[in-house]
């Protein structure tokens, strides 16, 4: 079955940088499920499924504006220590996610003080040219409820 619009796509990845290093992997763990046409992943990756089927494997280059988004230097931030749920453990350098009223996003600690934080709000791979080696593991149509929804559901999982 072809990927097109409101179908589940089941993807292992592997996301390397510029020099070809691997930065993270579905390998070894659950593919990852998303629901096609919904934003589930980002722009470079959703386009370049298309017209895919089962069992294709292909690699895909995003540049930032298709990826993460540009890095801005500027984009930092002093939050209060009590947003993190491991603030004693807070390290320069650090990648964690900063709970928001939007929801969790992930941030990388500039500095720690006694009782504040400064991030850096930019995601850790905005900026950056990947390159995404995709395998297509699995293609079906959305149940309607999956569509209304916005989102896959994995049997008795759904929340
Ligand atoms: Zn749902």
């Amino acid at each position: 079955m072809m990927i097109e619009k409101d179908h589940v796509v089941r993807i292992h990845y592997t996301l390397l940088d510029e020099a070809g290093e691997t930065l993270e992997s579905s390998l070894g763990h659950e593919p990852l499920a998303l629901l096609w046409g919904h934003g589930d992943v980002v722009p470079g990756v959703e386009e370049a499924l298309a017209g895919h089927a089962t069992g294709d494997r292909f690699e895909v280059t995003v540049p930032p504006e298709r990826g993460y988004g540009p890095r801005r230097e500027d984009w930092r931030q002093r939050v209060s220590k009590k947003h993190f749920t491991n603030a004693k453990r807070l390290r320069p350098g650090m990648q964690v996610l900063l709970r928001t009223r939007d929801g969790a996003r992930p941030v990388t600690v500039l500095k720690v003080g006694g009782s504040v934080v400064d991030v850096d709000l930019n995601h850790p791979m905005a900026g950056r040219t990947l390159r995404f080696a995709i395998e297509v593991v699995e293609v079906r149509e959305a149940e309607p409820e999956e569509i209304a929804h916005g989102h896959v559901h994995a049997g008795a999982q759904h929340v």
